[in-house]
């Protein structure tokens, strides 16, 4: 039987070109509540090559210990060297539970990995729950009709965990983890051919803005969508979102759609504009760190999860928001 002090939680960052993707930080906001109710040490994964910077950043940022796999091979995404790489390391330490990103590439790897391993996978986490004294992982089946409770009875459990679910990490201390560095030279017969390729809808900035702006039904006529990217220019690093009847309607495009169906987020701020508030798209924006709703009815349930509730006409009052801040940025 393991002692709590040798116990591991993995996680494995997600990085694409030199950045680390922010939904890294949610893996770490997930560990850490799994921590709580399972004390384990936590430790971050990177595998990829030349990763110093970033495994310094991540040891810097959360304060975890990082262990970085300096892989040539992986001058190019491979899923395949992940899934070998991550085995030997699983059946050399034994964790308790391995993170990744529901991401089609975390997906990719976390379903292999189980495979290879024997270790259960859960995919799609968005809580934890402690049910008498079983430890429960939280996810939605049937388009969010069913909010299932999942247990897993696995020496390694693997999870998926959804972005936008676990919120953004904020660490208790600043001391820096440390960095270990192995360097991993990865020989295959089958070495697949990868070539890099930008997605149109993967890695859409409104997965990684800090904030979001999004348009409802309520602004009723196309044109006022003008009105919710001039509100978003006054922030940067911003990105306009919206529900799903603007993306049916086609004045939005599908990537923009927030919700169960649409994108998860979790900006530092997430400003709704004529949005009621319905449980699918309350699902893809509720881990958001502050939210503003502007709604002209103030028994909108958009209202029960915003920390700033504006109850008007969006008509009026972006307009009036936007002279506001162009006449103190002029003082
Ligand atoms: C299986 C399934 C999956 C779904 N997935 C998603 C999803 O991923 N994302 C999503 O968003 N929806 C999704 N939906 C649809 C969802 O149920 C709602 O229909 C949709 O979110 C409602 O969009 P809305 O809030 O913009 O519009 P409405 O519900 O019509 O609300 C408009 C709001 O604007 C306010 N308003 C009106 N005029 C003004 C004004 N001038 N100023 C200020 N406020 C005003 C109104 O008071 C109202 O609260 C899904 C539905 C199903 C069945």
């Amino acid at each position: 039987m393991q002692k709590d002090s040798e116990k591991i939680i993995y996680i494995v960052a997600e990085h694409f070109e030199n950045i680390i993707k922010p939904v890294t930080y949610e893996l770490v906001a997930c560990a850490c509540k799994i921590k709580k109710f399972y004390p384990a040490n936590i430790r971050v994964i990177i595998l990829g090559k030349e990763t110093e910077k970033l495994s310094f950043e991540i040891a810097r940022t959360t304060g975890l210990d990082v262990t970085a796999i300096e892989i040539n091979e992986l001058a190019f995404n491979n899923a395949q060297i992940y899934k070998d790489v991550l085995k030997e390391l699983t059946e050399e330490s034994h964790p308790s539970f391995v993170l990744f990103a529901n991401t089609p590439h975390g997906l990719d790897v976390a379903c292999g990995l189980s495979v290879r391993t024997g270790g259960a996978c859960i995919a799609g986490v968005e809580g934890i729950d402690k049910i008498g004294e079983t430890l429960c992982f939280r996810k939605q089946m049937f388009y969010g009709k069913i909010n299932a409770h999942i247990a897993a009875d696995s020496d390694t459990l693997i999870i998926t965990v959804q972005p936008g679910t676990f919120g953004i990490y904020r660490p208790e201390s600043q001391k820096p983890g440390s960095v270990e560095t192995r360097k991993v030279q990865y020989s295959s017969e089958i070495m697949p051919v990868i070539v890099k390729r930008r997605s149109e809808t993967l890695d859409s900035p409104i997965s990684e803005a800090k904030v979001i702006v999004s348009a409802g039904n309520g602004i009723g006529e196309r044109e006022n969508l003008d009105l919710i990217y001039k509100l978003a220019g006054i922030f940067p690093g911003s990105a306009v979102g919206g529900s799903r009847i603007l993306v049916d309607r086609g004045w939005l495009e599908y990537k923009q759609q927030i919700g169960l169906t649409g994108t998860q987020v979790a900006p530092e701020l997430y400003i709704a504009c004529g949005i009621s508030g319905a449980s699918q798209h309350l699902a893809g924006m509720k881990g958001s760190g502050f939210i503003v709703a502007i709604n002209k009815d103030k028994g909108a349930a958009i209202f029960n999860e915003s920390d700033i509730c504006v109850v008007e006409d969006l008509k009026t009052f972006i307009p009036a928001l936007i002279e506001e801040y162009e006449k103190e940025s002029k003082a």
